[in-house]
This record gives structure tokens, C-alpha cells and sequence, in this order.
């Protein structure tokens, strides 16, 4: 197993493009996983690959340490969820004060798959951009809950990987300071341009923190982040 090697997971929105640089910055050796499980949009999975590109391209001091991605298709998860992240239907809160965006149990799937590839690929560090601070509240992103699974890895599969979420208590404004501190105004620039967080696949609408359909609750996160972390900077 490499010491210095990660595996992240990157789905092609801003905190998972924020994590891959953080990623890249501190390890000899980056591999990307993606996961396709019927998102209503496909727009993620291609985003993916120009802003792995523009990475390549741009930053000469990461490239080298840019491995191969991985893309995982997850046809099961997308037979047993029923949500609207999944099928044509309205985002709206439910009664348990969750969105129905919410997919049961996603991140424990993503990180046990991640945690299989990156046991096989011989990657010690997985990284992972989930966050408690400014998010829908989804249970499986909190930080008990992937100290959990880190434990229950690492027994289940007797390796000793470590799990890094380095967004957890960042807000979305703190992320867009992150970025900008890992990679400079390029880095940022290559967030808005080239990553996907708008739940209804939105690629027409282009407003200063990115694209989207500046309505959703992704949308609407992610522009109160950028407005935050402008207002801060200047
Ligand atoms: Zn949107």
C-alpha cells in the first residue's frame, strides 16, 4: 500500500474539484472515482474529465501526480432510490426536514466502493468532500458517521486506510478561500468554469459563481458562498 497515494472521490462539483486539489497538493500520487447511478443529469459525469483536463493542462506542478480516474457505474443504486435526484420530479423538503434530493445511505456506498478500488489499487488515503457545516443535513455526510465507516473499513477489510474530508467544517465560502489559496485565481477560475453543482443539470445559465439554474438549493448554496467570499475579500 502507498503511503503517499490518494484516491478521491470526485463527482464534478465544486467541493469534490476543491478536494482533488487538496488532494494534489499533498500527495505524491492522486487517482479520481467517479460514480454514475442515474443522476438526473448527466452533466457531472462529463464535467468531470474537461476539469481533470484543465488541471493537467494548467498546472504543471500537479500534473505529474494526476493518475488515472475511475468511472464506477452503480445501476443497483438508482433501482432501489427513489428521489429526485434520480427521476423527474419536483426538489421539495420532506416531512423528516430532509430535501428529496437525498439518496438513503449514498456517501456509505460511494466510500465502501472507493475504499475497494482504492484496496486493490494499493492507495492509502481517501478523500472525500463531504461537509457538515453548510449542507442539506444528510446524515450520511456527517462526521460521525465517516469516523464510523472509516472503522468499520478498515476492520472489515484489515488495511489501515485514513479518510479525509476536508471540507467538513468549511463552509461554501471557506471552500472558495481554500481553493483559492491551493491553486490561485486559476484554480477558481477553472471551479467556476469547468465543475457542475446545479441539480437540474443547468449548463445555459452562466452567473458569476458558475453555471446553473440559480434557483435550486445547489445553486442557491453555492451562489451564497461565492457572494460571502467576495464580500470578504475585497
Ligand atoms: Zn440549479
Amino acid at each position: 500500500m502507498r503511503e503517499d497515494a490518494a484516491l478521491v472521490l470526485f463527482s464534478g462539483g465544486q467541493d469534490s474539484a476543491t478536494c482533488l486539489a487538496w488532494a494534489l497538493e499533498r500527495f505524491a500520487h492522486v487517482e479520481t472515482i467517479g460514480f454514475d447511478y442515474g443522476q438526473r443529469h448527466h452533466v457531472e459525469m462529463v464535467v468531470r474529465g474537461v476539469f481533470r483536463d484543465r488541471i493537467a493542462r494548467e498546472f504543471p506542478g500537479w500534473a505529474p501526480r494526476l493518475g488515472p480516474d475511475h468511472g464506477l457505474s452503480l445501476d443497483a443504486l438508482r433501482a432501489v432510490s427513489d428521489t429526485a435526484l434520480t427521476r423527474e420530479t419536483e426538489i421539495a423538503m420532506q416531512a423528516d426536514g430532509l430535501p428529496n434530493t437525498f439518496v438513503p445511505g449514498r456517501n456509505l456506498l460511494f466510500l465502501t466502493f472507493a475504499a475497494t478500488l482504492a484496496y486493490r489499487r494499493g492507495l492509502k488515503h481517501l478523500v472525500a468532500g463531504v461537509c457538515e457545516t453548510d449542507y442539506s443535513g444528510y446524515p450520511d455526510c456527517r462526521d460521525d458517521t465517516l469516523k464510523a465507516l472509516q472503522v468499520a473499513i478498515n476492520l472489515g477489510m484489515e488495511r489501515r486506510f485514513v479518510l479525509h474530508t476536508p471540507l467538513m467544517w468549511r463552509d461554501k465560502a471557506a471552500t472558495w478561500a481554500l481553493a483559492e489559496r491551493l491553486g490561485g485565481t486559476a484554480l477558481v477560475e477553472a471551479i467556476r468554469e469547468d465543475t457542475h453543482s446545479c441539480y437540474l443539470g443547468d449548463r445555459a445559465h452562466r452567473h458569476p459563481w458558475g453555471y446553473g439554474c440559480g434557483t435550486c438549493p445547489a445553486c442557491e448554496l453555492r451562489q451564497r458562498g461565492w457572494d460571502a467570499w467576495r464580500a470578504a475579500h475585497v
